[in-house]
């Protein structure tokens, strides 16, 4: 057992925290949304939280860590899904949420510190000179943009401009290596793979630089249709349009709209499937001209309503806040994270709508993926049990639809089901010792696992139910 009165000791000057009550609070994230996830982790918990205000407080924690050799398990605000954030193997929890200034803002770009609020980040570039992140996750209000480049995937946005893996949506990090001598080392263009989405396994990023795009009062429309498929071939008709700037289509199967999207429901008619839509001012008309074409019932228009006070963004309905959202009102739903690969992903969604039913209910995310307009998918499930939670994914990747299984805690079961070489490299330079967010790289921890013999992974550094 580390000896923490002495860490603690050498930390001296750094915010630390070691109630326990408040450790295991910072010890979480929204891991409980997977049944299985839940039952895996929900033990897991860390030693100690110590929360640095600077790089220069990260470099110091981190040179105390690896002396110590106690392990790092970075946090933003919490909000992943798969445990990203949750220390396996205990030990310090690096709370970013104090590194929260904006640096420098330009045309085009903003230099800021990783556990910036996403919401405040766009507050401040808006005031400052009406720009924007490109695109945000719908944690946007709580999600730090640091969690965001490590943790997260793309969001609202995307439509038009593509995922976080996509070159150019994220400009350069600086990142803050594991080592007895930890080196700050800057990272742009192809290197920004080795951390972007590695869940901080191979270095802490204490700088971000974001593309901005202009901001506009974005107006939330939500379109209703009897036939759920007709309300996917809208969206997809509608995301071709080269014309109508979008931020958000996403498209979302009866019962879900009505049920529960509870602070909408005076908007919505019982039994319709919904496209929720973001759109510039200035493209409005347009979108109600080609709504009233594809002879879809507008129900709803943030710009015509008396009061938004109390009724959330239209994002805040789309994305993983439509689990949410279920989860809310029937905790024994769950979801899955499809991929539908064009140019036949309509005709992909329609067959996986009739061979689920009501068992799969319909949300599909539309945004633009290597210059196609594409679409993934994020349907809940009435979840039984987890055998036949495996065989719904074993039924949608024989129909060619790989999942991203949302109830995997590693990268690999989580991604593409391979190692990340360029990520497994860095990892061996950054932090030789393996001290970062241990148990989330399996090529790190046993590089002979085999993805092909449909095992799942169970990290051997899991903490034991008794927290040892
Ligand atoms: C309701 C809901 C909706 C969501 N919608 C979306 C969505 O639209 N798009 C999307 O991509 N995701 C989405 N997510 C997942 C999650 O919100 C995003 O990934 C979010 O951006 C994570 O930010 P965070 O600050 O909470 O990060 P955390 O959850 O705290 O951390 C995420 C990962 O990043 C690591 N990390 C955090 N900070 C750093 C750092 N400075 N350096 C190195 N590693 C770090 C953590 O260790 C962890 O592995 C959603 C989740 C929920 C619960």
């Amino acid at each position: 057992m580390p000896d923490y009165a002495k860490i603690k000791q050498e930390l001296d000057g750094i915010a630390v925290e070691d109630h326990p009550a408040l450790v295991k609070q910072k010890s979480r994230d929204f891991y409980w949304y997977s049944p299985i996830l839940k039952e895996e982790l929900d033990h897991v918990t860390g030693d100690l939280i110590v929360s640095p205000t600077s790089e220069a407080e990260v470099i110091r924690t981190l040179k105390v860590a690896y002396a110590h050799g106690v392990p790092v398990t970075p946090r933003g605000a919490g909000t992943g899904n798969y445990g990203q954030a949750m220390p396996l193997s205990g030990g310090i929890v690096l709370n970013l949420i104090n590194m929260n200034t904006i640096k420098e803002i330009h045309p085009g770009r903003v230099i800021c510190e990783p556990g910036i609020v996403i919401a405040d980040l766009d507050k401040q570039t808006k005031a400052h000179s009406g720009q924007e992140l490109r695109f945000h996750p719908s944690t946007a209000q709580t999600a730090t943009i640091g969690g965001f480049v490590a943790g997260g995937s793309g969001g609202v946005g995307s439509i038009t401009w593509g995922g976080l893996r996509d070159l150019g949506n994220i400009l350069r990090l600086r990142v803050v290596t594991m080592e007895a001598e930890p080196r700050v080392l800057e990272l742009s263009a192809w290197d920004l793979q080795k951390v972007s989405h590695a869940y901080g396994t191979n270095g802490i990023i204490t700088e971000v630089e974001m593309p901005l795009a202009p901001a506009y009062d974005w107006v939330d429309v939500i379109v209703g249709y009897d036939d759920y498929m007709d309300a996917v071939r809208f969206a997809d008709a509608l995301s071709h349009r080269n014309g109508i700037l979008l931020k958000e289509v996403a498209p979302i199967a009866a019962p879900i709209p009505y049920d529960y999207f509870t602070r909408h429901k005076p908007w919505l008619k019982e039994g319709q499937s919904v496209v929720v839509l973001m759109v510039a001012p200035h493209s409005l008309l347009s979108l109600i001209a080609y709504t009233e074409k594809m002879k879809g019932d507008l129900r709803f228009r943030s710009d015509t309503v008396e009061s938004m006070k109390g009724i959330p963004h239209a994002y805040e309905l789309a994305w993983n806040h439509t689990t949410l959202r279920a989860l809310k009102v029937d905790p024994s739903i769950t979801y899955l994270q499809v991929q539908y690969p064009g140019p036949d992903h309509v005709a992909k969604v329609a067959k996986m709508t009739e061979i689920f039913g009501d068992e799969v209910i319909g949300h599909l995310e539309f945004m633009r993926f290597d210059g196609q307009i594409q679409c993934s998918g994020l349907p809940l499930v009435r979840y039984t049990s987890k055998e036949r939670l495996e065989e719904i994914i074993r039924i949608h990747e024989d129909n060619g639809c790989p999942i991203f299984n949302p109830h995997r805690y590693t990268l690999e079961e989580g991604g593409m089901k391979q190692t990340d070489e360029t990520q497994l490299a860095f990892k061996k330079e950054t932090d030789p010792k393996g001290l970062l967010n241990p148990g989330k790289m399996i090529a790190w921890d046993n590089p002979d696992f085999d993805f092909k013999a449909g095992k799942n992974y169970l990290f051997p550094g899991l903490q034991s139910f008794e927290g040892a």
